[in-house]
């Protein structure tokens, strides 16, 4: 059988602290797999600089001379981890049978790559790294992530729960990948979107060795939100419900300022202001929710997400 090519993709920004440390640890990992036949010796690990303000490029470029089991792509400045992340792949797609995405501080355990393997020799096309158990992560971090993959859930987006970026995919689903062409890029809503059959593996979540986050809490409430809005239009059909909500309240509100009234407590004009604010808030709410269904619309339109991915063909 013909040994499959490895192409591990790894997004780099200003990880310079981390960069020598993970190039040690997956020279090992690769040549091990290269040598017991597991993957084919033109397998590579290719970094991708993320427009990094420190030393990253210089590092990237002297492992590369050293080794070409390295390889590197740069980006004219910094887009962002998903963005970086798509550069590597589609960059790999051209040279690699299968990629493996992983993070730079490789607080991924990279035994993962092992069960990833095993899972695609089981035809799986897209395996998806899954985090076992967070317990080293903080207790701020697990408790914003894991509210993060509940809201998902709830706002109706597909995602696979305590899966981050860490994922193996074969050319087939990077080729399915590369048919949704949105600019507001979530990956880990769009790729349970391409289908086909798809495995999961699971590992433990280590500490970051060297360097700091580079998701501070800013960038993640943003990606969250991203993520939301680029999959979701709940938001928009929840203004309508609103609305209904206000108009059946009006109803209440009148009901009560007419006792109100027949009672004879009320000023007035009374009557007639209370059930007006509530009726008119209520049609407005409403009205912003109708419109609101329709822009869901034009931008379900616009994203141009491919209608259907074809597996198989059996036309003779
Ligand atoms: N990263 C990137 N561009 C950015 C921010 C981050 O390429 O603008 C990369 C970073 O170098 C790392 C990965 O994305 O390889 C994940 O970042 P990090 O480990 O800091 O996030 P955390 O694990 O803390 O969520
Ligand atoms: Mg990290």
């Amino acid at each position: 059988m013909k040994k499959s090519i490895l192409y591990l993709v790894i997004p780099c920004y200003n990880e310079e602290a981390m960069l020598g440390i993970t190039t040690e640890q997956l020279k090992i990992k690769m040549t091990n797999l290269i040598k017991s036949g597991r993957i084919d010796k033109k397998s590579k690990v290719l970094y991708v600089n993320d427009g990094s303000k420190d030393k990253t490029w210089e590092i990237i470029e002297k492992t590369h001379e050293e080794d070409h089991l390295f390889a590197g792509v740069k980006l004219s400045r910094n887009r962002g981890h998903q963005n970086a992340l798509l550069a590597g792949l589609m960059t790999a797609k051209k040279y690699a049978d299968i990629t493996i995405s992983m993070d730079a501080d490789l607080q991924d355990d990279i035994d993962v790559i092992d069960k990833m393997l095993d899972e695609y020799d089981n035809g799986c096309e897209i395996v998806y790294g899954v985090r076992s158990s967070r317990k080293k992560d903080t207790w701020f971090k697990r408790f914003t992530a894991e509210s993060f993959y509940k809201l998902m859930h709830l706002m109706g987006v597909e995602v696979v729960f305590n899966h981050a970026d860490c994922r193996l995919m074969s050319k087939k689903a990077l080729d399915g990948l590369e048919q949704f062409e949105e600019v507001n890029l979530f990956l880990r809503g769009i790729v349970p979107q391409i289908g086909y059959k798809t495995g999961v593996a699971y590992y433990e979540r280590n500490e970051r060795v060297a360097g700091e986050s580079k998701y501070p809490l800013k960038k993640m409430l943003k990606f969250a939100i991203d993520g939301i809005t680029s999959f979701s239009i709940k938001p928009l059909s929840m203004i309508a419900s609103l609305g209904f909500l206000m108009v059946f309240v009006s109803l209440i509100m009148l009901v009560y300022a007419l006792i109100v009234k027949i009672i004879g407590n009320a000023v007035s004009g009374w009557t007639f202001i209370i059930c007006s604010i509530w009726l008119v808030s209520g049609i407005q709410l409403l009205s912003l929710g109708i419109i609101g269904e329709y822009i869901g619309k034009i931008y379900n339109e616009v994203k141009h997400r491919p209608r259907y991915i074809i597996e198989e063909e059996l036309i003779k």
